[in-house]
């Protein structure tokens, strides 16, 4: 009552009242304040998946740096041009690391792994034992690391810097290709030498562990793997099936949403072949889009699950809504 008629005499002020009067008003004691928070929503997203339930856990955002040095074959015109229309920074392409928990009632398998304590993109990654355990999962119930290839981002959260396991009773599911290559320091090169140094850090200590997963196999029930090479020798995607409902874990199938998307024959620095990379990417696409697959793509916008279709000579990615009931 009281705030109906403060609110009537304010607006009486304004239709009648200078635009003296009007800054006078915005100037004014507010009725109730409260101090800014600068704290965020926890950074795990739940939802079903057939008979299994699903958490994506975030590693955090990872800054790439400028889109014209990272993605090639467009023009800096055709590249600002599709980044300006879909309101998009022209400076920074802003990846995020959308890691995934699959629990199928008889075990727990996480996809990728995040870039652990390696800091060469800033301080705002490396959060994935933190996203875990807002989500409530503990690490020693990991019983499956599936790894779509043995890049930093995806490998490197295995293992702590004292040499402990993150995930003390896991097997850990990768290609062979993709261990050989990348825990080769000659095969590596010297100028990703921290990629090799992040393998060896990471997957050489459980070789033991080590299960070499191969194109087409259903290594786990419900989960098949999909040699999807390019990016990596070994670069694996994965269906994921529960109850007549699908997820496909696109790994870094495309690392984003427009310029890999829109032309998906442009190129990314970091893939070991560029053309095959391409080629794998609008097969995939052709195949997801065609079957209308739902998907997860691991640096898509968080949390990173949606579907994508076919448009002019490309693809376009639609993000699914966060649906916050279970
Ligand atoms: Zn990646």
């Amino acid at each position: 009552m009281t705030h109906d008629v403060i609110s009537l005499s304010r607006r009486r002020l304004l239709q009648g009242g200078s635009a003296m009067m009007a800054a006078g008003l915005a100037g004014a004691p507010a009725f109730a304040k409260a101090p800014m928070l600068g704290t965020q929503a926890p950074y795990f997203y739940r939802f079903k998946l057939g008979n299994a339930e699903a958490t994506i856990v975030s590693d955090g955002p990872l800054p790439l740096g400028d889109p014209h040095k990272n993605f090639l074959g467009l023009t800096p015109a055709e590249m600002d041009k599709q980044l300006t229309d879909n309101f998009l920074p022209l400076d920074n392409a802003l990846l995020e690391q959308n890691a995934l928990v699959v629990n199928t009632g008889d075990r727990l398998v996480l996809f990728d792994t995040g870039l652990g304590s390696l800091s060469i993109f800033g301080k705002t990654t490396g959060k994935l034992m933190a996203s875990l355990k807002q989500a409530g999962i503990d690490g020693k119930d990991i019983d499956a690391v599936v790894m779509s290839h043995a890049h930093i981002d995806h490998c490197g959260g295995c293992m702590a810097d004292d040499g402990t396991r993150h995930f003390p009773n896991a097997q850990y599911y990768i290609t062979q290709a993709d261990y050989d290559f990348w825990t080769d320091e000659k095969k590596v090169g010297p100028d990703l030498k921290v990629f090799w140094e992040t393998a060896v850090k990471n997957l050489t200590p459980n070789k033991d562990r080590m299960v070499f997963i191969k194109d087409g196999q259903e290594f786990l029930p419900g989960i098949q793997a999909i040699l999807a090479p390019g990016h990596t020798v070994g670069h694996t995607i994965f269906m994921i099936s529960s109850a007549g409902k699908q997820l496909c874990y696109i790994g870094d199938l495309t690392h984003h949403p427009v310029l890999l998307m829109e032309k998906p024959l442009t190129e990314f620095a970091y893939d070991t072949d560029p053309k095959a990379s391409a080629q794998t990417r609008v097969k995939m696409l052709n195949m997801l889009a065609g079957n209308r697959i739902p998907i997860l793509a691991y640096h898509f916008a968080w949390p990173g699950i949606g579907h994508v279709a076919k448009q002019g000579d490309g693809f376009r990615y639609y993000p699914e809504p966060m649906n916050m009931v279970l």
